[in-house]
């Protein structure tokens, strides 16, 4: 797939560890089947700043920025963004300046929300962070970030939402490599793969990646805020376009785009007590620290269509995508719910 000649610069940590989880698989074994085999892919070990997701992507990113000779990213998410947060380190790493422009998404007014958290580690690394009102048109936005930069003479890149195009995409094409790489010295058979899905990278890159390697094993997206059809949609177009970049465009394949957008709940960086529940479950099993909005929304879904049987006797790799830094902006709301 020569992913080198795409020019990603290194600094993750790779690759990441690809490990058991006996004692969670124990706790939901009690599905008349005898429920899944549970591994879980690191992923919240990337190294940058607390890791996560992001900083796989970044590394294709900040390689084609640098090759455009920025001096500026720009870029957007939520308050609570760990997209945000990987972005800052990553331009502090490598001299370059950072605008933030954060999108008050949830609504909420809480100090620990709007104040601790990646917000916090935002300001600790040294971006330049600007805050709108839910429903602004983003991309609007760092349009205009971009222009006033180059205004005043920098030269910005901008990065979207999630770092989800196809060159961020190109960090999940290679975990999913390396996700192959390891099950074969694990003499490993992987029947599933499970992670959350909510701007499409990460689903796409991994989607992408094994439809050209050829590898069949499936991937169940646990959606975060778009409904499924939407979802799935974004996914499989990123996903097509990714394979094309990396030079096989028919190989992916509309039924290889698979979400379950029903964990949801309230909205997006909106949790319920079955999200607090599999907060704590994860963290009492195993000793893993999700995060409120994606990764622990995605351990709410597993548990429970494990608990359906819908991965019965299956291998399944839980990819997670980081995003602890993300709990003390929801200490208020966890406290007290934690059994
Ligand atoms: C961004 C993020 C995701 C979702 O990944 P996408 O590529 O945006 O779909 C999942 N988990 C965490 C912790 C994230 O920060």
């Amino acid at each position: 797939m020569h992913l080198a000649r795409f020019n990603p610069v290194r600094f993750a940590h790779l690759p990441t560890p690809l490990e058991p989880l006996p004692r969670l698989t124990e706790a939901l074994s009690g599905s008349p089947g005898g429920g899944p085999m549970l591994w879980i892919k690191r992923d919240d070990c990337t190294g940058l700043a607390g890791g996560g997701n992001k900083t796989r992507k970044l590394e294709y990113l900040l390689g084609d920025a640098l090759a455009n000779d920025a001096d500026t990213l720009v870029t957007q998410g939520a308050v609570q963004s760990n997209h945000v947060r990987q972005t800052a380190a990553a331009a502090a790493k490598f001299g370059l300046a950072c605008e933030i422009i954060l999108e008050h998404r949830t609504g909420s007014q809480a100090q620990d929300y709007n104040r601790s958290g990646n917000v916090l580690l935002d300001e600790l690394l040294g971006a330049k962070v600007r805050h709108v009102p839910a429903g602004t048109d983003m991309n609007q936005q760092l349009a205009e970030v971009a222009a006033e930069v180059a205004e005043r003479g920098g030269r910005p890149y901008v990065i979207p939402g999630g770092g989800s195009n196809i060159i961020g995409a190109l960090g999940y094409v290679e975990c999913a490599m390396e996700i192959v790489m390891q099950a074969n010295e694990l003499g490993l058979e992987v029947d599933r793969i499970v992670t959350a899905t909510g701007s499409a990278g990460t689903h796409a890159g991994l989607v992408a990646g094994l439809a050209v390697m050829g590898a069949d094993i499936p991937v169940l997206g646990i959606g975060v805020r778009a409904p499924k059809e939407t979802q799935e949609a974004n996914v499989f177009k990123l996903a097509q376009e990714t394979a094309d970049l990396l030079g096989h465009p028919d190989r992916v394949t509309r039924d290889m785009v698979v979400a379950d957008c029903n964990y949801v709940g309230a909205g997006y960086g909106l949790i319920d007590q079955a999200v607090i529940d599999a907060l704590t479950l994860a963290a009492r099993t195993d000793g893993i620290l999700l995060d409120p909005v994606y990764s622990g929304k995605a351990m709410k879904g597993l548990i429970d269509l494990a608990g359906q049987g819908a991965f019965d006797g299956e291998n399944v790799v839980f990819l997670h995508t980081g995003g602890a830094q993300g709990l003390f902006g929801y200490q208020t709301e966890l406290e007290g719910r934690m059994g």
